[in-house]
């Protein structure tokens, strides 16, 4: 029988603030030394009280704005009880009844189409402390993460395959960064993927579901995801092909191959006693404190705004997610005074020429000496013919060391463009008499003659206009 998944994620994002949740202490534990960011707070003692985060806070609203969701009037903080080594309290702080966000969406751009995941709540919580499992079977706790501030978002089972797990994954981390919500860098652990997936009969009516939910905790990479999900496809089809019975569970990840093991029965929210957290009052959001956020703009905003200014998609998505590069092009369009087919090349040599010089030298192009103005006169040179496109890419990578005027780089060193015919022709005829073998092929194969530019290119040191001296060879051989 054939089958489809069903896919529905759970993202715990990292929130970008200095120090915790609910105290003071610091918030930063990458490569730190083990416990020395606690408190009796982070660590649940007794009496200790709790005060919530506003910076995290605000940060919650904006990701739920930004998201699209609908904000809470008032929110709350609840507790939801389970017990684990890495959870001091015994509690995890959390929201569930009242969360910040509800029934938001995400756009994802798929091939010639677009699509809306929905997002069904957004809200604000602690992070776990993190267990060091040793070797020897011995396990040892740092707390310096317990209590650092989290955003879990909750989607609609939504995806259908793979592809858009991955766009919207994506999407998810850009608009995370465009607004300054966390780096969400999955390899800190800062963006993290719970997934639920069933599979269903594909003759199964359109927002039917199975009757029951496999979740996979803690993924911490794209590339685990894409396999637990290939890993879970294969499994629950087999097991329904036997007509088996699957209940709904929670499996966890053996190794990174993507294989999951039985973990337990899902808990239903019941299992977590949750009750309001008595030590934080509910918290109200007011309209004032809505209309004070100003989003920047947004991934998807900007992505519309390269297509129509003529960019590919492709290209126009390299510049949405590497924003250094979609920097540096920002500030060369505005000196183009809106010619599109300036913006377009600009486009191309940024993401084609200057990004393989980066690499090429091993560097960033916000430590590169190019700048936008130097590109844009090394077009203007190219279009006005005063240099060809080789001395074109020989002047950008001068440039790009040296961060010198390209006008001035063309000056000193000789390098503007030979146009004149009557000199060209001569060159031109010393490469046809030296290469009489090459010549004879040019009628059946069209490489012979580029090979023949090329030569007249070599002596001019890449000097002479390559079309001008395309006519001239083709003139020379049609009159032999
Ligand atoms: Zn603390
Ligand atoms: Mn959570």
């Amino acid at each position: 029988m054939k089958y489809l998944p069903v896919i529905g994620l759970e993202i715990h994002l990292q929130v970008k603030t200095l120090s915790k949740m609910f105290c003071r202490c610091s918030s930063e534990y990458f490569g730190k030394n083990p416990n020395i960011n606690i408190c009796p707070v982070c660590f649940g003692l007794p009496g200790a009280l709790p005060v919530p985060n506003k910076e995290a806070f605000n940060k919650a609203v904006k990701m739920a704005m930004a998201l699209n969701c609908t904000i809470a009037r008032q929110t709350k903080f609840d507790r939801k009880n389970y017990f684990y080594p890495d959870l001091p309290k015994g509690y995890q702080i959390s929201q569930f009844e009242q969360p910040i966000g509800t029934n938001g969406y995400v756009e994802i751009e798929l091939k010639g189409d677009s699509k809306r995941v929905r997002i069904q709540r957004l809200h604000l919580e602690e992070d776990t402390a993190k267990s060091l499992h040793l070797e020897n079977n011995e396990t040892l706790i740092d707390y310096n993460k317990s209590g650092v501030a989290l955003i879990e978002i909750v989607t609609f089972p939504d995806f259908e395959e793979l592809n858009e797990v991955i766009l919207f994954a994506k999407r998810l981390k850009q608009i995370a960064r465009y607004n300054s919500i966390s780096d969400a860098e999955m390899q800190k652990g800062q963006m993290r993927f719970e997934l639920n997936i069933s599979v269903k009969p594909f003759d199964m009516p359109k927002g039917e579901l199975p009757n029951y939910k496999v979740e996979v905790k803690n993924i911490g990479s794209i590339s685990v995801l894409e396999k637990v999900l290939a890993f879970e496809f294969k499994r629950q089809t087999e097991l329904l092909d036997k007509n088996e019975k699957i209940t709904s569970q929670t499996r966890g990840l053996k190794g990174m191959t993507g294989e999951t093991v039985f973990q337990r029965s899902k808990e239903t929210s019941d299992d977590y006693r949750y009750f309001p957290e008595p030590d934080i009052p509910p918290i109200k959001i007011l309209e004032s404190d809505l209309n004070s956020i100003i989003l920047p703009e947004q991934p998807a905003e900007r992505k519309l705004r390269y297509i129509n200014l003529g960019l590919e998609l492709e290209q126009s998505d390299i510049l949405v997610e590497y924003t250094e590069k979609g920097d540096w092009f920002d500030q060369f369009v505005k000196l183009t005074s809106a010619d599109k087919t300036l913006i377009k090349e600009g486009a191309k040599w940024l993401i084609g020429d200057i990004a393989a010089l980066c690499e090429k030298k091993e560097t960033e192009l916000g430590k590169s000496l190019i700048s936008p103005q130097a590109l844009l006169s090394i077009l203007e040179l190219l279009h006005s013919k005063k240099i060809s496109g080789s001395i074109a890419k020989n002047v950008l990578e001068k440039v790009f060391v040296t961060g010198k005027d390209p006008v001035n780089i063309i000056k000193d060193e000789g390098l503007t463009q030979l146009n004149s015919e009557d000199e060209i022709l001569e060159i031109a005829k010393k490469v046809v008499a030296e290469n009489s073998k090459v010549v004879l092929d040019v009628a059946k194969n069209p490489n012979a003659l580029k090979f023949l530019v090329g030569q007249v290119m070599k002596l001019t040191k890449g000097k002479a206009n390559p079309n001008i001296a395309m006519e001239i060879l083709q003139r020379i051989i049609n009159k032999q």
